[in-house]
């Protein structure tokens, strides 16, 4: 079949069966909501939310074969049947033999800093995320940020903003000696540089030297399947490989990885530690029954499992990735048509707003993301989140609020779960804030916890 000219647009590759309603609520009821929130959008109610851009942790809707599985939970304590299909679904797409399951990412974090990680060691990555370098920081590691610069710059174009920098990776390795490395930390989009991919050809040239220097590589694999659908588009040599096909290339230089299954896998709970140790898998096997539950079932129900286990096919599968990411792109392309400052390219699970160039007249520490991310809620009841100086928390030893180089707001799109004009209407609240954006003002911290502090502050605004 020859395709013609004028069918440019696609759409999703599934059906609607199941609706659940979503209220619209007055400005005054949502000035009341943040009132009460603290002006934090992790402290309002759903309930007040019009459409939920918080997050795409957890949140995406499942297939009829999700919830049919969900009826086939083997809810025994020990052995459950799930638990080996889940297994064997990790084989299978990953290539990983050992399995331990976990409640959800963070609780693999924890079991591998802990394991992997000794007082004083280094660990260096392509840039940090929130729970993985607290993990590594509470097992007395140092998270080193060895992203190449273009990360930091949100207007430039590079395809793979994600890539290490090696240069960067040797002077560390110089400096403190390969044996204080104990591993390598790799993401394969990186969220808080707006979930930016990586290249085949970087993942390939840092396993050369992470092997020449004995460090393993271990891939925090959250949004593996996105990343592998930008090295699909954008990298010589892969337009004609599947998704799936790249997955498994890319876990091929991969030691071990962990995941949240609340992202990609199209669950709302679950996550693991996936190994090819046995020894480390030994280790994890036999922490997971201090803090989640035994082994073989880590903190998930039966039925969970199931859920997973086919979850992760569909997350591979070409379709279902294009129309997701296309939804994102879409969404970002809406906004930035406008001039709003975005950043470039487009990422795989979010639009990210660049809010110190939105609000050019706040300082970073009157919190310009925060901020704007509260003004968005307002306008429409549209939520958001902050990712920039509250979410980088403070330095260690001088005890200073971190002055990222990206101060953003993040638009995460749900998986499976909006429309193209939730898009639209996402779309034109953002342009009605840029409208009036000269007249915002900034934020005082009025409430700050000592750990993950953007999930728990407290704001008041300055007028
Ligand atoms: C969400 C996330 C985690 C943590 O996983 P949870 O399931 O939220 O505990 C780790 N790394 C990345 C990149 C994430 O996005």
């Amino acid at each position: 079949m020859t395709r013609g000219t004028r069918r440019t647009s696609w759409a999703e590759p599934f059906k609607i069966k199941v609706v659940e309603p979503i209220r619209m609520t007055t400005r005054e009821q949502r000035l009341d909501a943040l009132d009460e929130a603290g002006w934090n959008t992790f402290l309002l109610k759903s309930e007040d939310v019009y459409i939920d851009l918080l997050t795409d942790s957890g949140t995406s809707a499942m297939s009829a074969n999700q919830w049919a599985g969900m009826m086939l939970g083997d809810e025994a304590y020990a052995g459950s049947e799930n638990f080996y299909n889940l297994c064997e679904s990790v084989e299978k797409v990953y290539g990983f033999p050992y399995l331990v399951p976990t409640h959800q990412g963070r609780a693999a974090e924890h079991m591998i800093s802990q394991i992997l990680i000794s007082d004083g060691d280094f660990i260096p990555g392509n840039m940090y995320f929130t729970t993985t370098r607290l993990h590594q920081e509470l097992a007395g590691g140092t998270f080193v940020d060895v992203i190449i610069d273009e990360a930091h710059d949100p207007a430039g174009e590079h395809p793979f903003k994600a890539n290490v920098d090696l240069n960067k990776l040797e002077d560390l390795i110089d400096r403190v000696g390969a044996d204080r490395i104990p591993y390598f930390c790799l993401a394969t989009t990186v969220n808080m540089a707006g979930g930016q991919p990586i290249s085949m050809e970087n993942i390939r040239d840092l396993h050369t030297l992470c092997q020449k220097h004995g460090i393993p590589v271990y891939l925090d694999k959250t949004r593996i399947a996105e990343g592998a659908y930008f090295i699909q588009q954008r990298e010589p040599g892969y337009a004609d490989k599947s998704v799936a096909e790249i997955v498994l290339e890319i876990c091929s230089f991969m030691e071990g990885a962990w995941m949240s299954s609340k992202k990609d896998h199209l669950v709302n709970i679950g996550g693991y530690l996936a190994l090819r140790d046995a020894e480390v898998f030994e280790q994890a096997r036999n922490m997971v029954v201090i803090y989640e539950g035994l082994h073989t079932y880590g903190g998930m129900a039966g039925r969970d499992m199931e859920a997973l286990a086919r979850g992760i096919h569909e997350s591979v599968e070409d379709d279902h990735i294009a129309a997701r990411v296309g939804q994102v792109v879409y969404l970002g392309e809406k906004i930035a048509a406008e001039g709003i400052p975005i950043i470039q390219p487009v990422g795989g699970h979010a639009v990210f707003l660049d809010a110190g160039a939105f609000l050019s007249h706040l300082d970073q520490e009157e919190f310009p993301a925060q901020k704007l991310a509260a003004e968005i809620f307002l306008e429409a009841g549209v939520r958001s989140m902050e990712r920039g100086i509250v979410s980088a928390g403070r330095n260690k030893e001088t005890g200073e609020n971190i002055r990222v180089g990206l101060e953003l707001v993040r638009l995460t799109i749900p998986r499976r779960v909006y429309t193209q004009a939730h898009m639209d209407v996402t779309a034109e609240t953002i342009w009605e804030v840029w409208d009036r954006r000269d007249s915002i003002t900034g934020f005082e911290m009025v409430h700050e916890p000592q750990y993950l502090r953007f999930f728990q502050a407290r704001f008041k605004p300055k007028d």
